[in-house]
């Protein structure tokens, strides 16, 4: 088994304890002195940085939303100036939400660290050759990647996401050894392999890391049959880094959190109250290293369980189930979370009111399908079939442009769907 720094991932549990109280500290300080934010909510409560001691001082704090930081856009919650900024990285810009999460060079440094822990612990080295299969944009995954693929040695192919041809071709030609995607991408290529008639087995590949989205251990099997492979999960989100939060070892048993980076919690959703070891809720995780964009308490809405307990592959970070579900209305739809607000907003807008609606996610061939049907109404001009269908077109193409992917949108009749359940999602997981 390699280790890429094996004496900080096989820390004792009193070591991370130790590294985490201290590196909290820190940042509690440096967050209360330089983000107006933080200073707001820890006032409320009455803390001060110099009052941690223990864990428990912490768990005093308030949680923060993604609505925080979106309503501190664009630079309120950086705790470092603009100047000290090296790279800005957004997650869905398009929305009417954003945000906009910083990095120092040192936190690229970090990140490039992170990804090397995991690509070593699935066995991936200097000899490898990694295709990053991941759309090169705004937002973090394949700049993570990249760092960490180049901080081991690898030769990196920055493929981004083209046609599923040259894909391949690249595979073939470049001798490529890892592939690093979203586990639908893979699929894809499966398929695009048997039209094409080579043989996967032909190929140079041997790991596959996957993220982005929720994939079943069904598509698991079917990805390294497939396609001869080891497939790995890797978790992140941009608002924290990226990828490189959290990532399976060879067990493939739950996802080690570099606790050395992280602190994670888990909560009620509901009541926001600790759950305890081994319960099932919300991942909470507090970032002790980021300069540029620390978040404390941090609720991601994914829901998870943390396990303590020693893992064969010698790790002592703690792991967190793969998260398959949210505890929020957010679904992650091709590499891409959305709420029904978003889509809501578009909706009003085009239909100047707020129309009944459902939004249907599906996974069909490998690929997410998303459907949102609406009641028809005088909304929606339902009795002149002209104006009906223009409404329709331009749902489509506002949607379809938002996302980037083609968005299917059905009128239907009142009754179709229960309208206090927005979101149906038919995909499998579990
Ligand atoms: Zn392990």
């Amino acid at each position: 088994m390699e280790f890429w720094d094996k004496k900080i991932e096989c820390m004792s549990r009193d070591e991370i304890k130790q590294v985490q109280l201290e590196k909290l500290q820190a940042t509690l300080n440096r967050v209360y002195k330089n983000v107006r934010h933080y200073r707001k909510i820890f006032r409320e409560v009455d803390f001060m940085p110099e009052d941690l001691s223990t864990f428990s001082d912490f768990k005093r704090l308030p949680f923060i939303t993604r609505r925080d930081l979106s309503e501190n856009y664009p630079y309120d919650m950086f705790a470092v100036p603009l100047r000290e900024v090296v790279r800005l990285h957004t997650a869905s810009i398009n929305f009417e939400d954003p945000i906009v999460i910083g990095f120092t060079q040192n936190d690229i440094n970090n990140w490039a660290e992170l990804m090397a822990r995991n690509f070593t612990a699935v066995g991936i080295s200097k000899d490898d050759v990694v295709q990053i299969a991941l759309n090169f944009g705004i937002t973090t995954g394949p700049f993570g990647i990249q760092v960490g693929a180049e901080k081991i040695g690898a030769s990196v192919i920055p493929m981004s996401s083209g046609k599923f041809s040259a894909q391949i071709k690249i595979m073939r030609d470049f001798r490529t050894t890892v592939l690093v995607s979203t586990p639908t991408l893979a699929l894809s290529l499966v398929r695009e392999m048997e039209d094409m008639n080579i043989d996967p087995q032909k190929l140079s590949l041997k790991y596959g890391v996957f993220g982005s989205e929720p994939w079943s251990e069904t598509t698991r099997d079917e990805i390294e049959t497939k396609m001869h492979i080891t497939a790995t999960d890797t978790y992140g989100m941009t608002e924290l880094f990226g990828p490189g939060v959290a990532w399976e070892c060879p067990e493939k048993n739950g996802l080690h959190i570099a606790e050395d980076h992280f602190i994670p919690e888990i909560i009620d959703p509901i009541t926001l109250e600790s759950l305890p070891e081994g319960s099932e809720g919300e991942l909470v995780l507090t970032s002790i290293s980021k300069e540029a964009f620390p978040l404390i308490r941090f609720r991601t809405g994914d829901l998870s369980r943390i396990d303590y307990a020693p893992c064969a592959c010698g790790r002592t970070h703690c792991r967190i189930s793969r998260i398959f579900k949210r505890c929020d209305d957010v679904i992650v739809v091709r590499g891409m979370a959305i709420t029904p607000e978003q889509i809501g907003q578009v909706l009003s807008r085009v239909s100047g009111g707020q129309p009944v609606s459902q939004i249907v996610v599906e996974r069909s061939d490998g690929q997410d399908q998303m459907t949102v049907m609406i009641e028809i109404s005088d909304l929606n001009f339902f009795d002149e079939m002209k104006k009906q269908r223009r409404f329709v077109e331009q749902l489509h193409r506002e949607l379809s442009e938002l996302l980037g992917w083609e968005v299917v949108v059905r009128l239907v009749e009142p009754g179709t769907f229960n309208p206090d359940e927005k979101v149906m999602d038919k995909r499998q997981f579990q």
